[in-house]
């Protein structure tokens, strides 16, 4: 498995649980480690583009996450909001809304344990004006469970006059990657079946007499060692960077990458617990969405799809017909690499505070608070508004784990392992299949995941578990 993010590393820890010997090679010095996951996308209804087809594929794939890694879940709705300056009609979003609930209703119906999302029947909620205004002079319980006390901030802060009705609320949750990246490394750095082994760069590789040979730079302590090492099957999970290992495995894919920036703010003057909120606009205009994630601690991670937040320009590119690798310009592979300037970030992050306050005005009192989460992601294919992706296979036992969102990564793997017959036990259940993972308790993950945050560079908030 070359790359441990969430993809390789749920392949790896999936395949280790099959009982299969697995190398895990990672560039850096952790793992799960690459662009923010913030959402789980359970349904899919940030985007409103995509087919239903699509959605019903995040839905499934997102059940079968959350019974993977149970620790990982931010338990609040999400709101999603038409604005006025929007052309959209939130009308429109309502015929798949029911299609998602009623197929969420045939998952749990086929096994209780997919009754993850709470219950099938309260999917979703909609809201009218007079409804919000009512809910304007209620007091938010100390521990909000029902959508009515979740929507309650949200009734007093935004501008109810600047968005069209009704708004929705569904049970879409947050999904922590500092909690996905404890679990795995949890599991994983004590697998006797799998092999960690970080700070080790892939840089070569043939197919020789049946088998893969890799050539590995391990780098320890400011020394390279070169280290040669033959593989039966060799899975390529290297996120935006697997163009790069298909050029070396000879094996040509079209693909986009796409560099993306969320920023971390601080909301201090709020006192109530928010539920997500997408405030829907056109991408790569003045307008294009603003998305408020909330965290403990009035920690709020923030979007806005416009060229000054979290769009960049040239920031979308595709392969061309030398390489499978998609080119970024080099300020951008520069970020990447070697982090932001004090000025970029606090100038973004400003920009997306003031984005959100067009929305919910108190909102402009909020502050930058830190490194923004970015990264590039993949996109397989020539569909930039592909979401739900997940492997292709190429030449002699190579595979690419190509996610769009990380909910896919189980799938993925486990189309692998039914394609290579590495497994007679594939029809287990999650839970069966995967009993390490599945005994670890919620204390470990997040101490775990609040030790990676604070040696990422990012506040504790953003690994603790918010929502009921
Ligand atoms: C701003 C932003 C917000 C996002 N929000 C969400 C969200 O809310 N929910 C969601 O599901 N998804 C979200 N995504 C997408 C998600 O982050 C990615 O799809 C996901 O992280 C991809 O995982 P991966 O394992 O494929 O790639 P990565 O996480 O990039 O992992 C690839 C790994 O391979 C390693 N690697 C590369 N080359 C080599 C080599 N030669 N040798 C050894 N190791 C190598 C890298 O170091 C890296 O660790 C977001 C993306 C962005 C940019």
């Amino acid at each position: 498995m070359v790359g441990g993010g969430i993809a390789g590393a749920t392949a790896a820890l999936h395949l280790a649980e099959l009982g299969i010997k697995v190398d895990l090679i990672e560039k850096k010095d952790s793992l799960v480690s690459g662009p923010p996951i913030c959402h789980l996308h359970a349904g899919g209804n940030l985007y409103r583009e995509i087919s239903v087809e699509q959605c019903l594929d995040l839905l499934h794939q997102s059940i079968e996450s959350v019974r993977l890694y149970p620790h990982t879940l931010n338990r609040r709705p999400t709101l999603i909001v038409v604005p006025n300056s929007d052309g959209g009609d939130p009308e429109a979003l309502l015929p798949r809304l029911e299609q998602i609930r009623s197929a969420y209703q045939q998952l749990v119906d086929q096994d209780p344990r997919n009754c993850v999302l709470g219950q099938p029947e309260q999917y979703f909620k909609l809201y009218s004006k007079a409804e919000l205004v009512a809910l304007k002079h209620h007091k938010q319980p100390l521990k909000p469970e029902s959508y009515d006390e979740w929507v309650i901030p949200f009734a007093q802060h935004a501008d109810l006059d600047s968005i069209k009705y009704p708004v929705v609320a569904v049970n879409e949750y947050g999904w922590s990657v500092f909690r996905i990246a404890a679990s795995a490394m949890l599991v994983l750095e004590n697998s006797p079946q799998c092999h960690v082994r970080v700070n080790t760069r892939l840089v070569n590789m043939n197919w020789a007499d049946d088998q893969w040979h890799l050539c590995l730079e391990q780098h320890q302590a400011g020394e390279v060692t070169k280290v040669e090492q033959s593989y039966d099957y060799v899975i390529n999970a290297c996120g935006f960077e697997t163009g790069i290992v298909d050029d070396l495995a000879q094996a040509p894919r079209v693909r986009m990458v796409e560099f993306k920036a969320a920023y971390v703010t601080k909301w201090q003057s709020n006192t109530q617990q928010w539920p997500e909120v997408i405030f829907h606009g056109p991408r790569g205009t003045e307008n294009g969405m603003a998305q408020l994630t909330p965290y403990a601690n009035s920690v709020f991670q923030l979007h806005g799809m416009t060229k000054d937040i979290t769009l960049f320009d040239d920031g979308l590119v595709c392969n061309s017909s030398v390489s499978s690798q998609p080119k970024l310009p080099s300020r951008l592979e520069h970020k990447i690499t070697t982090g932001w300037s004090e000025s970029a970030r606090i100038e973004r992050s400003n920009k997306a505070i003031k984005h959100m306050s067009r929305f919910v005005p108190s909102y402009d009192s909020a502050v930058e608070f830190g490194t923004p989460l970015f990264g590039a992601q993949q996109i397989p294919g020539k569909d930039e508004t592909l979401r739900a992706a997940d492997v292709s296979f190429a030449g002699q036992h190579y595979a690419r784990v190509e996610v769009v969102k990380g909910s896919s990564a189980l799938e993925a793997v486990k189309k692998i392992a039914e394609h290579w017959h590495l497994a007679s036990n594939v029809d287990l259940s999650v839970e069966d299949a995967h009993p390490h993972v599945l005994s670890l308790t919620e204390e470990q993950v997040v101490a775990k995941a609040k030790l990676l945050a604070k040696q990422r560079g990012y506040p504790q908030e953003l690994a603790e578990v918010y929502g009921y």
